[in-house]
């Protein structure tokens, strides 16, 4: 694929974005990558301090193209990024662990997403009011207005980052066993082993008020489902309740 611009559904194509290897795997349109920043609770933030690259770990939420996270206002990446600076935000799922005939043809699957852009403080007090409420809301719908009001030294020491995407790229392994022809007669275990990150059963806290119940938002965090499948619905129902808002 060549250099593209940006359409309504799919996201500029450049060298930046642009899959070279396994290009077949890879998707730009907001669907696919949507798909996987929404299945995900946890992404990773790369840049760059003073030529020393860093990557850190973070929750992250999403409202159209823009990506939020948060954190202490006394955190360097967060006072780093404050200024307007390059991002790259990855979000990960692995699916299986595909085991072949050889090592070489060793293999995983997985779902990635890789957005580009430029973060920035969000230091309006209502953009940052409602991005506050966003984080607990986006993952457990409806539940902010079932908490204390946030102390204004909270808000305070929280800082919230936003970015819009720029350019992104969705690449996508669900396949099994992709072994050389000669091989397929070697007398070794071949297959796929899956992977799921399931949700265990809740432990309310000790200090529990006596017959206090789970809220209506927390329905969809059951035992033994899968956290992307809730993820998704619950981003379908934080969605839903934004253009109701809206
Ligand atoms: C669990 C897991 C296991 C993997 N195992 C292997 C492996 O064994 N061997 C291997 O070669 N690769 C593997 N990959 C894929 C790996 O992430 C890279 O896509 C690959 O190594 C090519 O890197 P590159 O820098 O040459 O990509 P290029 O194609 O040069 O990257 C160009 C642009 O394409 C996009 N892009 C590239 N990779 C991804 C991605 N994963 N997700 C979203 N967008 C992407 C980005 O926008 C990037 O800037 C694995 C990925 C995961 C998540």
């Amino acid at each position: 694929m060549k250099e593209q611009e940006a359409t309504p559904d799919r996201f500029a194509v450049s060298g930046r974005n642009r899959l070279k290897r396994r290009h077949d795997r890879g998707r730009y349109d907001h669907e696919a990558v949507y798909a996987v920043l929404d299945a995900g609770f946890m992404c990773h933030v790369a840049y760059v301090i003073d030529g020393q690259p860093y990557c850190t770990p973070t929750i992250h939420w999403r409202e159209g193209d823009w990506l939020y996270w948060h954190g202490s206002s006394a955190s360097r990446m967060l006072r780093h990024l404050a200024k307007g600076m390059p991002v790259c935000l990855t979000v990960s799922h692995l699916d299986g662990l595909v085991l072949a005939r050889s090592g070489f043809n060793h293999s995983a699957n997985y779902r990635s997403a890789i957005c580009f852009g430029t973060a920035y403080l969000i230091d309006d007090p209502d953009e940052k009011a409602k991005a506050l409420l966003g984080i607990v809301d986006r993952f457990f719908p409806g539940r902010s207005g079932e908490l204390r009001q946030i102390h204004g030294q909270e808000t305070k020491a929280t800082s919230v980052i936003g970015m819009r995407i720029e350019e992104a790229s969705a690449k996508v392994r669900a396949a099994g066993v992709g072994d050389d022809e000669e091989d397929y007669d070697q007398p070794v275990w071949a297959g796929v082993i899956p992977i799921e990150t399931v949700i265990g059963a809740a432990q309310p806290c000790p200090r529990l008020l006596p017959g206090m119940e789970k809220g209506a938002g927390l329905a969809g965090y059951r035992a033994g489902r899968r956290l992307d499948d809730t993820l998704l619905e619950a981003q379908q129902l934080y969605e839903g309740e934004e253009e109701a808002i809206a």
